[in-house]
């Protein structure tokens, strides 16, 4: 391509750019849904947060997971100012199967998430593996939706989970889903700190 062609080119890429970003004039906080079956949905949730933070945000996790609970995402920020980190995974019990435990233990998370998005001055919430309390049945999904709705305008949620509740999809500003196309668990590599947790 000549230069001059590729000169015109992106000449009208950026107009059609500065167009889109002319539109986009609102000014509040977004849900953000991670899904899907490949890796990279909590780290991802981080990231973001740790982007935030960077600004100067307050933020807060609730973790939902029965998964490992010292991960190096919480080493790293549980002692952060402007960062409140909550590991609620303590109640749930994949080995005992006790389902009214873990009943309890997704309540108690969400009346913490729950005030958190009464609470103005966190611009950012993560509620980290959220999806499976629907999906096993163990919080409902409605008052959920209610939560997010009536939350302070420019607070932005971050909700994680292989699986995404329908009503959450039907509101959220931005899903994006992490597809599984490998992973080094399924060549016999071993979940490694750092990387895995
Ligand atoms: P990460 O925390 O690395 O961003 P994730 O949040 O997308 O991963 P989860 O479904 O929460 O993934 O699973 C957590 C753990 O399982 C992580 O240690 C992750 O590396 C691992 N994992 C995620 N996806 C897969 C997969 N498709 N196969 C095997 N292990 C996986
Ligand atoms: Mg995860």
């Amino acid at each position: 391509m000549s230069d001059q062609k590729h000169q015109q080119r992106m000449a009208s890429r950026k107009a059609v750019m500065d167009a889109k970003i002319a539109k986009a004039t609102e000014e509040r906080g977004v849900l953000i849904l991670l899904k899907g079956n490949g890796k990279g949905k909590s780290s991802s949730a981080f990231g973001t947060m740790a982007r935030s933070v960077g600004h100067g945000k307050r933020c807060a996790v609730v973790q939902f997971s029965k998964g490992r609970l010292v991960t190096g995402e919480y080493k790293l920020f549980k002692d952060h100012a402007l960062i409140d980190w909550h590991v609620m995974g303590h109640g749930f019990t994949w080995e005992t199967q006790d389902k009214s435990q873990d009943i309890a233990a997704a309540q108690k998370a969400w009346a913490l998430a729950e005030t958190m998005l009464q609470d103005a001055q966190y611009d950012m919430l993560v509620f980290d593996e959220m999806s499976y309390m629907f999906k096993y049945g163990y919080l409902e999904v409605e008052p959920v939706v209610a939560a997010l709705k009536a939350r302070p305008k420019m607070q932005s949620v971050i909700i994680t989970g292989r699986t995404m509740a329908t009503p959450l999809q039907d509101m959220a500003d931005t899903i994006s889903v992490i597809q599984d196309e490998r992973h080094a668990f399924r060549l016999g590599v071993k979940a490694q700190a750092g990387i895995e947790y």
